[in-house]
């Protein structure tokens, strides 16, 4: 029987893996009834993709492992503390729980600092660093309006 130990050594063994695959020391699990079922790594710089987060990466795998959208009845085993990006993406999955082993200030220290999309998120989008403008929303909500009405969807 494997341990909470056992799967958070291996995102920080995938962590230090990474590195010398040209990647960031990032490295993510998400584990089911006890069992590794996806594995995720950092691949940012490698892919050309600034979403390729290790815990993104994971639950990309793990969804399509499992043939599912919803990941409620995992845990993510992340090496470092999420980022806002992947904390959003670990709610939309429903994961149960995340454990990580790094955190927030010791990536800040090796230069991987998030803080400041923590400090914006907290500001109104009009007083954020990123200029944030709403435009054409009579038109835009049509398409929420239909969604509203359909009667076959699937919601999530
Ligand atoms: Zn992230």
């Amino acid at each position: 029987m494997k341990t909470k130990n056992d799967f958070m050594r291996k995102a920080i063994e995938l962590s230090i893996e990474n590195i010398h695959n040209g990647g960031g020391p990032f490295g993510a699990v998400i584990v089911k009834d006890g069992e590794i079922i996806a594995t995720g790594v950092n691949r940012v710089t490698a892919s050309c993709d600034p979403t390729a987060h290790a815990e993104v990466s994971a639950i990309r795998a793990a969804a399509s492992k499992l043939g599912s959208f919803n990941l409620s009845g995992c845990e993510i085993y992340t090496s470092c503390e999420p980022c806002p990006m992947c904390l959003g993406a670990i709610y939309w999955a429903h994961l149960d729980k995340i454990y990580y082993g790094n955190n927030k200030t010791d990536a800040k220290n090796i230069g991987f600092d998030d803080s400041f999309i923590y400090d914006e998120l907290e500001l109104k989008p009009e007083n954020r660093k990123l200029p944030s403008k709403i435009l054409l929303h009579n038109e835009a909500i049509k398409a929420f309006e239909e969604w509203r009405d359909k009667e076959d969807k699937i919601e999530y």
